[in-house]
Protein backbone atom coordinates (compact mmCIF):
# COMPACT_ATOMS: atom_id res chain seq x y z
CA UNK A 1 0.00 0.00 0.00
CA UNK A 2 1.00 3.69 -0.86
CA UNK A 3 2.00 5.56 2.79
CA UNK A 4 -0.77 8.16 3.52
CA UNK A 5 -0.60 11.70 2.33
CA UNK A 6 0.42 14.27 5.14
CA UNK A 7 -1.44 16.79 5.38
CA UNK A 8 -0.70 20.36 7.33
CA UNK A 9 -3.19 22.91 8.01
CA UNK A 10 -1.91 26.86 7.22
CA UNK A 11 -3.34 29.93 7.77
CA UNK A 12 -4.23 31.71 4.45
CA UNK A 13 -3.09 34.91 5.63
CA UNK A 14 -0.45 33.86 7.55
CA UNK A 15 1.13 31.12 6.18
CA UNK A 16 3.35 29.26 9.26
CA UNK A 17 7.18 29.09 8.16
CA UNK A 18 7.48 25.59 9.60
CA UNK A 19 4.76 24.21 6.79
CA UNK A 20 6.38 26.25 3.97
CA UNK A 21 9.70 25.25 5.15
CA UNK A 22 8.45 21.53 4.63
CA UNK A 23 6.60 22.18 1.71
CA UNK A 24 9.36 23.78 0.00
CA UNK A 25 11.68 21.09 1.03
CA UNK A 26 9.53 18.40 -0.72
CA UNK A 27 9.09 20.49 -3.93
CA UNK A 28 13.26 20.91 -3.59
CA UNK A 29 13.44 17.14 -3.65
CA UNK A 30 11.18 16.96 -7.09
CA UNK A 31 7.54 16.18 -4.75
CA UNK A 32 4.08 16.49 -5.50
CA UNK A 33 2.22 19.19 -3.20
CA UNK A 34 -1.23 19.72 -3.01
CA UNK A 35 -1.59 23.98 -2.95
CA UNK A 36 -4.38 26.43 -2.16
CA UNK A 37 -5.22 28.77 -5.19
CA UNK A 38 -7.94 31.45 -5.29
CA UNK A 39 -9.18 29.39 -8.33
CA UNK A 40 -8.57 25.50 -7.18
CA UNK A 41 -6.58 23.28 -5.08
CA UNK A 42 -2.95 23.04 -7.53
CA UNK A 43 -0.91 19.76 -7.70
CA UNK A 44 2.10 21.39 -7.68
CA UNK A 45 6.24 20.52 -8.53
CA UNK A 46 9.06 22.41 -9.75
CA UNK A 47 8.32 23.34 -13.05
CA UNK A 48 12.24 22.99 -14.17
CA UNK A 49 12.33 19.83 -13.18
CA UNK A 50 10.94 16.98 -15.85
CA UNK A 51 11.06 14.95 -13.22
CA UNK A 52 9.28 15.83 -10.70
CA UNK A 53 6.63 17.48 -13.85
CA UNK A 54 5.82 13.88 -15.08
CA UNK A 55 4.87 12.96 -11.73
CA UNK A 56 1.96 15.49 -11.89
CA UNK A 57 0.63 13.43 -14.85
CA UNK A 58 1.26 9.95 -12.97
CA UNK A 59 -0.31 11.34 -9.97
CA UNK A 60 -3.69 12.31 -11.70
CA UNK A 61 -3.49 10.39 -14.63
CA UNK A 62 -3.34 13.16 -17.22
CA UNK A 63 -2.98 13.02 -21.17
CA UNK A 64 0.66 13.64 -22.26
CA UNK A 65 -0.11 16.22 -24.36
CA UNK A 66 -2.36 18.37 -21.78
CA UNK A 67 0.09 21.13 -21.20
CA UNK A 68 0.12 22.46 -17.51
CA UNK A 69 0.03 26.18 -16.19
CA UNK A 70 3.47 27.52 -14.68
CA UNK A 71 2.72 29.63 -11.31
CA UNK A 72 5.04 32.33 -10.48
CA UNK A 73 5.38 34.86 -7.51
CA UNK A 74 6.86 37.73 -9.46
CA UNK A 75 7.03 39.52 -12.63
CA UNK A 76 10.47 39.05 -13.00
CA UNK A 77 9.94 34.92 -12.66
CA UNK A 78 7.64 35.27 -15.32
CA UNK A 79 9.88 37.04 -17.35
CA UNK A 80 12.19 34.73 -17.12
CA UNK A 81 10.07 31.84 -18.48
CA UNK A 82 9.30 33.56 -21.92
CA UNK A 83 11.53 34.80 -24.72
CA UNK A 84 8.87 37.81 -25.22
CA UNK A 85 7.44 39.39 -23.06
CA UNK A 86 4.63 42.07 -24.86
CA UNK A 87 3.45 45.12 -23.55
CA UNK A 88 0.44 43.98 -23.53
CA UNK A 89 1.19 41.88 -20.97
CA UNK A 90 2.78 44.06 -19.08
CA UNK A 91 -0.36 45.70 -18.41
CA UNK A 92 -2.61 42.56 -17.93
CA UNK A 93 -0.38 41.64 -15.58
CA UNK A 94 -1.02 44.94 -13.51
CA UNK A 95 -4.52 44.72 -14.13
CA UNK A 96 -5.29 41.07 -13.18
CA UNK A 97 -2.14 39.58 -11.90
CA UNK A 98 -2.24 37.96 -8.87
CA UNK A 99 -5.45 36.85 -10.11
CA UNK A 100 -7.11 34.42 -11.95
CA UNK A 101 -5.78 34.76 -15.27
CA UNK A 102 -3.62 32.74 -17.88
CA UNK A 103 -1.39 34.20 -20.06
CA UNK A 104 0.32 31.75 -23.24
CA UNK A 105 3.31 33.36 -24.61
CA UNK A 106 6.28 32.03 -26.05
CA UNK A 107 8.61 29.89 -23.94
CA UNK A 108 12.14 30.14 -23.02
CA UNK A 109 14.52 27.40 -23.21
CA UNK A 110 14.56 27.15 -19.34
CA UNK A 111 10.84 25.23 -19.46
CA UNK A 112 11.18 21.66 -20.03
CA UNK A 113 9.17 19.78 -23.10
CA UNK A 114 6.80 17.98 -20.43
CA UNK A 115 5.24 21.65 -19.17
CA UNK A 116 4.16 22.85 -22.48
CA UNK A 117 3.42 19.44 -24.47
CA UNK A 118 6.10 19.90 -26.44
CA UNK A 119 4.69 23.16 -27.51
CA UNK A 120 6.15 26.50 -28.48
CA UNK A 121 4.44 28.31 -25.75
CA UNK A 122 4.14 28.38 -21.91
CA UNK A 123 1.44 29.08 -19.56
CA UNK A 124 1.82 31.80 -16.79
CA UNK A 125 -0.37 32.63 -13.77
CA UNK A 126 0.55 34.61 -10.47
CA UNK A 127 -2.21 33.20 -7.72
CA UNK A 128 -3.88 35.28 -5.56
CA UNK A 129 -3.69 33.39 -2.79
CA UNK A 130 -1.24 34.22 0.22
CA UNK A 131 -0.34 30.33 0.58
CA UNK A 132 0.84 29.69 -3.02
CA UNK A 133 2.92 32.61 -3.12
CA UNK A 134 4.81 32.06 -0.04
CA UNK A 135 5.60 28.96 -1.06
CA UNK A 136 6.50 29.95 -4.85
CA UNK A 137 9.22 32.21 -2.70
CA UNK A 138 10.23 29.82 -0.06
CA UNK A 139 10.64 26.89 -2.89
CA UNK A 140 12.36 29.62 -4.94
CA UNK A 141 10.99 27.99 -8.31
CA UNK A 142 8.12 28.26 -10.82
CA UNK A 143 5.44 25.46 -10.07
CA UNK A 144 4.07 23.69 -12.84
CA UNK A 145 0.21 23.00 -11.27
CA UNK A 146 -2.89 21.74 -12.71
CA UNK A 147 -5.77 21.12 -10.68
CA UNK A 148 -5.00 18.52 -7.71
CA UNK A 149 -7.93 16.32 -8.75
CA UNK A 150 -7.88 12.79 -10.37
CA UNK A 151 -8.16 13.80 -14.50
CA UNK A 152 -11.91 13.72 -15.64
CA UNK A 153 -12.92 14.64 -12.02
CA UNK A 154 -14.33 17.58 -10.67
CA UNK A 155 -11.53 19.95 -9.57
CA UNK A 156 -11.34 20.51 -5.93
CA UNK A 157 -11.98 23.67 -3.86
CA UNK A 158 -11.13 22.33 -0.51
CA UNK A 159 -8.43 20.25 1.03
CA UNK A 160 -10.77 17.26 1.38
CA UNK A 161 -11.61 17.05 -2.06
CA UNK A 162 -8.01 16.78 -2.82
CA UNK A 163 -6.86 14.04 -0.37
CA UNK A 164 -10.63 11.98 -1.64
CA UNK A 165 -8.69 12.05 -5.15
CA UNK A 166 -4.88 11.76 -4.25
CA UNK A 167 -4.31 10.28 -1.11
CA UNK A 168 -1.07 8.03 -1.65
CA UNK A 169 -0.67 9.48 -4.39
CA UNK A 170 0.82 12.65 -3.90
CA UNK A 171 3.54 13.84 -1.12
CA UNK A 172 1.58 16.93 1.07
CA UNK A 173 -1.80 18.84 0.86
CA UNK A 174 -1.19 22.34 2.41
CA UNK A 175 -4.73 23.38 3.68
CA UNK A 176 -5.35 26.43 3.20
CA UNK A 177 -9.28 26.52 3.43
CA UNK A 178 -11.64 26.97 0.62
CA UNK A 179 -11.25 28.56 -2.91
CA UNK A 180 -12.64 31.73 -3.14
CA UNK A 181 -13.26 31.81 -7.41
CA UNK A 182 -13.90 27.98 -7.54
CA UNK A 183 -13.37 27.90 -11.42
CA UNK A 184 -9.93 27.46 -12.72
CA UNK A 185 -8.39 30.48 -14.20
CA UNK A 186 -9.25 31.99 -17.87
CA UNK A 187 -6.58 31.17 -20.50
CA UNK A 188 -5.64 33.83 -22.84
CA UNK A 189 -3.41 33.59 -25.57
CA UNK A 190 -1.08 36.40 -26.79
CA UNK A 191 0.79 34.49 -29.23
CA UNK A 192 -2.06 35.98 -31.88
CA UNK A 193 -3.05 39.50 -32.51
CA UNK A 194 -5.72 40.10 -31.35
CA UNK A 195 -5.07 37.95 -28.51
CA UNK A 196 -7.96 35.02 -28.08
CA UNK A 197 -9.41 33.44 -25.36
CA UNK A 198 -8.33 29.68 -25.19
CA UNK A 199 -10.53 28.64 -22.15
CA UNK A 200 -13.23 31.08 -19.92
CA UNK A 201 -12.64 31.34 -16.26
CA UNK A 202 -11.81 34.02 -13.33
CA UNK A 203 -11.67 36.53 -15.37
CA UNK A 204 -14.35 37.72 -17.82
CA UNK A 205 -14.34 38.72 -21.06
CA UNK A 206 -15.54 42.46 -20.33
CA UNK A 207 -12.94 42.90 -17.83
CA UNK A 208 -10.33 41.75 -20.53
CA UNK A 209 -11.97 43.86 -22.75
CA UNK A 210 -11.20 46.86 -20.60
CA UNK A 211 -7.59 46.76 -20.97
CA UNK A 212 -8.02 46.14 -24.87
CA UNK A 213 -10.96 46.09 -26.31
CA UNK A 214 -9.88 43.69 -29.75
CA UNK A 215 -10.14 40.82 -27.31
CA UNK A 216 -12.10 38.19 -28.24
CA UNK A 217 -12.88 34.39 -28.03
CA UNK A 218 -10.80 32.06 -30.12
CA UNK A 219 -13.14 30.50 -32.85
CA UNK A 220 -13.28 27.35 -30.85
CA UNK A 221 -13.12 28.27 -27.27
CA UNK A 222 -13.53 24.66 -25.99
CA UNK A 223 -11.16 22.94 -28.07
CA UNK A 224 -8.43 25.65 -29.00
CA UNK A 225 -6.06 25.04 -25.70
CA UNK A 226 -4.64 21.97 -25.79
CA UNK A 227 -6.50 19.46 -23.41
CA UNK A 228 -9.73 20.96 -23.27
CA UNK A 229 -11.15 18.65 -25.63
CA UNK A 230 -10.63 15.81 -23.08
CA UNK A 231 -13.70 15.34 -20.50
CA UNK A 232 -13.80 17.17 -17.20
CA UNK A 233 -15.33 17.95 -13.75
CA UNK A 234 -17.35 14.97 -14.29
CA UNK A 235 -19.61 13.27 -11.68
CA UNK A 236 -19.84 9.39 -11.35
CA UNK A 237 -23.74 9.90 -12.15
CA UNK A 238 -24.57 11.10 -15.78
CA UNK A 239 -25.58 15.08 -15.74
CA UNK A 240 -28.12 15.86 -17.75
CA UNK A 241 -28.69 19.89 -18.66
CA UNK A 242 -32.25 21.29 -18.84
CA UNK A 243 -33.41 24.42 -20.56
CA UNK A 244 -36.21 24.97 -18.32
CA UNK A 245 -37.64 24.80 -14.84
CA UNK A 246 -41.45 23.15 -16.09
CA UNK A 247 -39.01 20.81 -18.05
CA UNK A 248 -36.99 19.72 -15.29
CA UNK A 249 -39.32 18.98 -12.94
CA UNK A 250 -41.65 16.78 -15.05
CA UNK A 251 -38.57 14.89 -16.01
CA UNK A 252 -37.83 14.27 -12.23
CA UNK A 253 -41.13 13.15 -11.62
CA UNK A 254 -40.62 10.85 -14.49
CA UNK A 255 -37.98 9.60 -13.41
CA UNK A 256 -38.50 9.23 -9.44
CA UNK A 257 -41.68 7.38 -10.99
CA UNK A 258 -39.74 4.51 -12.27
CA UNK A 259 -37.84 4.26 -8.90
CA UNK A 260 -34.75 6.10 -9.99
CA UNK A 261 -32.85 7.95 -7.27
CA UNK A 262 -32.04 11.92 -8.81
CA UNK A 263 -30.18 14.39 -8.09
CA UNK A 264 -31.26 17.90 -9.25
CA UNK A 265 -28.99 21.08 -9.48
CA UNK A 266 -30.69 24.60 -9.86
CA UNK A 267 -29.32 28.37 -9.19
CA UNK A 268 -33.74 28.82 -8.77
CA UNK A 269 -35.93 27.24 -6.40
CA UNK A 270 -37.80 24.52 -7.47
CA UNK A 271 -40.40 22.78 -5.58
CA UNK A 272 -40.14 18.97 -6.21
CA UNK A 273 -41.29 16.71 -3.38
CA UNK A 274 -40.57 12.94 -3.69
CA UNK A 275 -38.31 10.23 -2.08
CA UNK A 276 -35.47 9.48 -3.68
CA UNK A 277 -34.07 13.29 -4.63
CA UNK A 278 -31.18 14.89 -3.38
CA UNK A 279 -31.57 18.91 -4.24
CA UNK A 280 -29.13 21.61 -4.89
CA UNK A 281 -29.50 24.90 -4.95
CA UNK A 282 -26.54 27.20 -6.20
CA UNK A 283 -26.46 30.76 -6.29
CA UNK A 284 -28.09 32.92 -8.53
CA UNK A 285 -25.13 34.81 -9.71
CA UNK A 286 -22.65 33.82 -11.52
CA UNK A 287 -19.31 34.32 -8.98
CA UNK A 288 -21.73 32.57 -6.35
CA UNK A 289 -22.18 29.91 -8.39
CA UNK A 290 -18.86 29.25 -9.99
CA UNK A 291 -17.56 29.02 -5.70
CA UNK A 292 -20.21 26.39 -5.42
CA UNK A 293 -20.48 24.38 -8.25
CA UNK A 294 -17.33 21.92 -7.94
CA UNK A 295 -18.53 21.55 -4.16
CA UNK A 296 -21.79 20.90 -5.28
CA UNK A 297 -21.13 18.21 -7.93
CA UNK A 298 -18.71 16.23 -5.23
CA UNK A 299 -21.31 16.42 -2.63
CA UNK A 300 -24.29 14.89 -4.96
CA UNK A 301 -21.81 12.35 -6.29
CA UNK A 302 -21.61 11.41 -2.51
CA UNK A 303 -25.34 10.78 -2.74
CA UNK A 304 -25.14 8.25 -5.24
CA UNK A 305 -27.54 9.19 -7.06
CA UNK A 306 -28.37 7.43 -10.90
CA UNK A 307 -29.00 10.78 -12.79
CA UNK A 308 -28.13 14.22 -12.01
CA UNK A 309 -30.65 16.78 -13.52
CA UNK A 310 -28.99 20.33 -13.90
CA UNK A 311 -30.75 23.46 -14.91
CA UNK A 312 -29.02 25.32 -17.59
CA UNK A 313 -27.00 28.72 -16.34
CA UNK A 314 -28.54 31.84 -17.50
CA UNK A 315 -26.96 33.49 -20.77
CA UNK A 316 -25.76 36.25 -19.64
CA UNK A 317 -22.35 37.08 -20.96
CA UNK A 318 -21.28 36.92 -17.49
CA UNK A 319 -22.27 33.23 -17.14
CA UNK A 320 -19.69 31.95 -19.86
CA UNK A 321 -17.40 30.66 -18.21
CA UNK A 322 -19.93 28.62 -16.07
CA UNK A 323 -21.77 27.65 -19.43
CA UNK A 324 -17.93 25.87 -20.23
CA UNK A 325 -18.28 23.95 -16.97
CA UNK A 326 -21.23 22.82 -16.91
CA UNK A 327 -21.43 21.63 -20.74
CA UNK A 328 -17.99 19.96 -20.32
CA UNK A 329 -19.70 18.30 -16.93
CA UNK A 330 -22.42 17.04 -18.89
CA UNK A 331 -19.75 14.74 -21.27
CA UNK A 332 -20.33 17.83 -24.05
CA UNK A 333 -18.42 20.62 -24.97
CA UNK A 334 -15.51 18.01 -25.43
CA UNK A 335 -14.15 15.32 -27.60
CA UNK A 336 -14.97 11.28 -26.72
CA UNK A 337 -15.07 11.21 -22.77
CA UNK A 338 -11.78 9.50 -22.33
CA UNK A 339 -10.94 6.65 -19.35
CA UNK A 340 -7.91 7.02 -17.76
P1 LIG B 1 -5.55 23.05 -15.61
O1 LIG B 1 -5.91 21.66 -16.00
O2 LIG B 1 -6.62 23.81 -14.90
O3 LIG B 1 -4.22 23.18 -15.02
O4 LIG B 1 -5.43 23.90 -16.95
C1 LIG B 1 -4.47 23.65 -17.89
C2 LIG B 1 -5.04 24.16 -19.17
O5 LIG B 1 -4.40 25.38 -19.53
C3 LIG B 1 -4.76 23.20 -20.30
O6 LIG B 1 -5.72 22.18 -20.38
C4 LIG B 1 -4.81 24.14 -21.47
O7 LIG B 1 -6.13 24.34 -21.86
C5 LIG B 1 -4.23 25.44 -20.92
N1 LIG B 1 -2.81 25.53 -21.23
C6 LIG B 1 -1.79 25.17 -20.44
N2 LIG B 1 -0.61 25.36 -21.08
C7 LIG B 1 -0.91 25.84 -22.29
C8 LIG B 1 -0.13 26.21 -23.43
N3 LIG B 1 1.20 26.11 -23.41
N4 LIG B 1 -0.79 26.65 -24.51
C9 LIG B 1 -2.12 26.75 -24.52
N5 LIG B 1 -2.92 26.41 -23.49
C10 LIG B 1 -2.32 25.96 -22.39
MG1 LIG C 1 -7.98 20.59 -14.38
Amino acid sequence: MQPETEVLTVSRDHPEAAALQRAAAILQEGGLVAIPTETVYGLGANALNPQAVARIFQAKGRPADNPLIVHVDSLEMARSLVTDWPELAGRLAAAFWPGPLTLVLPRSERVPDIVTAGGPAVALRMPAHPVALALISAAGMPLAAPSANRSTRPSPTDAAHVLADMNGRIDLVLDGGSATVGIESTVLSLLTDPPLILRPGGISLDQLREIDPRIDYGADHGKASPGTRYRHYAPKAPLRRIAEPPELIREALRLLDRGLRIAVMSHLPLEIAGDGIVMSTLPGDPDGYAAEFYRAVRALDLESPDVILLLDPPSGRGWDAMRDRVLKASGQGGEEPITV
